[in-house]
């Protein structure tokens, strides 16, 4: 605690004085008495509590407005387009556990994973509308992480004008649909926002494949970027529908992509079996190790990607690797990389190292938050 990590999980509390409910501050003491902070209790949680302050303060509608005012502030630059898209609040790195605030154009998205942020959603939403021109404010509070707080899934408007069925953002030149309503998390991934016109840049007149594709962001920044032909797979046929349109979108030539709706750990094998190879292969998978518990096998699911998709890259090409799983740690990621190439039989070099985006930072008290790891390797 003296080292102002976010978290107590519930084997580190000796005693419960009163009974607190769900949500409600919680003065932390230490067992000699010292003040240590205040935090939002989370009976039904491991995190049993999750820390606002490490000060003598008085968690109120003031203190929401501070905070929320300064992850505005660590962001002011991204928000200067109207139809430009951020992360505004990203959680116990902005001070703010449980909380997360994306900004798509005119609209906030916001998703409020814990007791404490839950607790206090009102003055939260009043903090937002404070602090930042928009027209609405959306609830996607239907994460399932909500049920570890024993929280249901909500969605619905907190404030203002309905968000639109489909929303147009602009990243890195590209525009893109997102669908906030139905979309994953609260509509897209701004965590690559940055790693896609960089992994962009080795795409011209390449064969790419991308795997995990979603809505197609890389694929749409493979094409900004002069890719030869772009095959993207999915097991998600709206995701596809989404890719397709963004496709039409940016005007690109249909005869430059193609979507594939499959399970990629399927479709890899199918395609070694066809003989096919691409320079470029993109893997970003979702979340494989959810918990401690998934660990091991998770990593078995990250090592067969990497070493299916290792066989087909053509030589001199390269393989763009992600892990969004915040267990798997770096060395550990490259490990499994490594431990993929020996069984390809490949040599791979790591020429890149990517990470989150920009706003998405990482309070350095809190590691947990530096959970998007990637490899650009170039592959022989
Ligand atoms: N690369 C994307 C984000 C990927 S999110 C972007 O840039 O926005 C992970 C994606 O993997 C989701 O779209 C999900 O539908 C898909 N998915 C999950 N398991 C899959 C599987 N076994 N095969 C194919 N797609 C899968």
């Amino acid at each position: 605690m003296l080292r102002k990590h976010p978290w107590i999980f519930s084997g580190a509390i000796a005693k419960i004085k009163g009974q607190p409910e769900a949500g409600q501050t919680v003065d932390v003491v230490a067992s000699d008495g010292r003040f240590l902070g205040f935090g939002a209790f989370c009976p039904n949680s491991q995190i049993r509590v999750r820390m606002w302050t490490f000060d003598q303060q008085t968690i109120d509608n003031k203190f929401f407005l501070q905070q929320i005012e300064r992850a505005v502030n660590r962001r002011k630059a991204n928000l200067s387009f109207p139809d430009g898209a951020c992360r505004l609040v990203n959680g116990e790195s902005d001070g703010l556990p449980g909380l997360i605030v994306d900004r798509y154009g005119h609209f906030l998205v916001a998703q409020f994973l814990a007791a404490g942020s839950e607790y206090w959603k009102p003055e939260i939403v009043a903090a937002l509308r404070r602090n930042v021109a928009c027209r609405g404010i959306f609830e996607r509070s239907d994460a399932t992480v909500r049920a570890k707080e024993g929280l249901p899934p909500v969605k619905g408007l907190l404030w203002g004008q309905e968000p639109p069925a489909w929303l147009i953002i602009n990243q890195s030149g590209c525009k893109l649909w997102v669908d906030v309503y139905n979309g994953h998390k609260t509509g897209f991934y701004l965590d690559q926002a940055e790693n896609r016109p960089l992994v962009g840049q080795y795409c011209k007149d390449k064969s790419v494949l991308n795997c995990f594709a979603y809505t197609g962001g890389f694929t749409m920044a493979a094409l900004a970027a002069g890719a030869k032909q772009v095959v993207s797979v999915d097991s998600s046929q709206a995701a596809l529908d989404i890719a397709q349109r963004n496709l039409e979108l940016n005007g690109f030539d249909s005869s430059r992509a193609s979507f594939i709706n499959g399970n990629v750990f399927e479709v890899l094998r199918k395609y070694r079996q066809q003989g096919r190879r691409f320079d470029v292969i993109i893997l970003d998978p979702p979340k494989f190790a959810e918990s401690y518990n998934h660990l091991k096998k998770a990593s078995r699911a990250y090592k067969d990607i990497n070493l299916q998709a290792l066989r087909l890259v053509n030589p001199g090409g390269l393989l763009t690797t992600f892990s969004c799983s915040g267990l798997i740690e770096p060395a550990l990621f490259q490990k499994i990389v490594f431990d993929a190439s020996l069984d390809a039989n490949r040599s791979a070099w790591i020429i890149k190292r990517l990470f989150q985006a920009e706003d998405h930072p990482v309070a350095v008290n809190f590691p947990e938050g530096a959970y998007l790891k990637g490899l650009i390797c170039l592959v022989d």
